[in-house]
């Protein structure tokens, strides 16, 4: 079959790969639409992200959707033909924080195109049963690959908690800043403030209901929210950039009490925060790793018609072109949001 392969950094090409075939418990899968994320981009133009290091050629790309078209021994509830969404951890189910219910963190998780573990770009993936959930028949292929980081922004909504009549802003206006929007809209937020740099990415959240947008090369991100919330602040932040900037700019958009929620993976791998400020505040802060449980939540939320992620696809390529698609993510370039590619065409 062919795959995108990442042997390097910016080196990346579609390779002849043997065909996957189902194991006990496991599921074959027609791959038919994989989103390319910001962390496949980390990985195609610095090798790492933190201490995880790409060393051999790996298989990118963990948004995906497909339909089954094998089963392995001992899979039930599943069959083929079936459309499905794929999660892309795969946790160990026996440590303590898998009996715990936070999947997400086990320290023994599997997560595609997770050096070593390969990702989805390919025509043909094989998953545990359970990492293969089925969609409605009115989700198309991209919106069910879009799932996977709505899944994100569901998360951090649950951990961080939308109180209704609050005032919410989100900084970084990419996918997942729009859905946290999406989710603190769902969640009773009365007004909604998104920052970007990005003027066409602003116009995009705006237009999906943001109440105000502040272009941040145009004007001080601090100063805007306070001037649209008479000097008090938001009373939560959500932080989805990819840069370390973006957490003290969070914590200084935060007014007293307020909660600060970091979704964003920063390139950079330390962040550096006043020391007095947020405890003046008294902020509280919550990271998010990935997503659990979402699943649920987000097909209901998209097939209900409340978050239109279809929205969030600028660009369809297949794999011949992704290389094409990876330059102009990493370049924000012909006004990209989300690129997506499509193994089967
Ligand atoms: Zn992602
Ligand atoms: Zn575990």
């Amino acid at each position: 079959m062919k795959a995108l392969v990442l042997h390097a950094v910016r080196d990346l090409r579609v390779d002849e790969w043997p065909e996957p075939e189902a194991g006990p418990g496991q599921v074959k899968v027609r791959v038919r639409a994989v989103g390319v994320c910001g962390s496949d981009v980390h990985y195609y133009t610095h090798g790492r992200i933190g201490d995880q290091v790409v060393r051999e050629p790996m298989i990118v790309g963990h948004e995906g959707a497909g339909e089954i078209v094998d089963l392995g021994d001992g899979v039930t509830g599943l069959k083929v033909g079936q459309r499905v969404t794929l999660e892309p951890a795969h946790s160990c189910g026996q440590c303590e924080w898998c009996r715990t219910g936070k999947p997400n963190v086990c320290p023994n998780v599997k997560f595609c195109s997770t050096p070593p573990n390969n990702g989805l770009m390919c025509e043909f993936a094989v998953l545990s049963a359970e990492q293969c959930i089925p969609i409605p028949d009115a989700l198309s292929f991209e919106e069910a690959a879009m799932l996977e980081p709505l899944q994100v922004s569901v998360h951090a909504a649950n951990l961080v908690g939308v109180v209704p009549g609050e005032t919410a802003a989100v900084v970084g206006a990419g996918c997942i800043g729009l859905g946290c929007m999406e989710m603190a809209r769902a969640g009773g937020a009365s007004r909604i403030i998104v920052t970007d740099k990005l003027g066409y990415r602003l116009d995009l959240a705006r237009d999906l209901g943001a109440d105000e947008t502040v272009n941040v090369s145009e004007e001080d991100p601090a100063d805007a929210v306070l001037r649209l919330t008479d000097g008090r602040g938001a009373n939560l932040v959500f932080e989805c950039t990819n840069k370390a900037a973006g957490a003290p700019q969070a914590y200084d958009l935060a007014g007293i009490g307020g909660r600060v929620c970091l979704v964003g993976i920063p390139e950079e791998d330390e962040i550096c925060v006043d020391s007095h400020r947020p405890r003046r505040k008294e902020l509280r802060v919550q990271y998010v790793r990935r997503s659990r449980h979402a699943a649920h939540q987000a097909i209901t939320l998209v097939a209900n018609g409340q978050v239109d992620v279809a929205r969030w696809v600028t660009h369809r390529v297949g794999l011949a072109e992704a290389k094409k698609a990876f330059e102009m993510v990493s370049k924000y370039a012909d006004g990209v949001l989300k690129a997506v590619v499509l193994p089967s065409e």
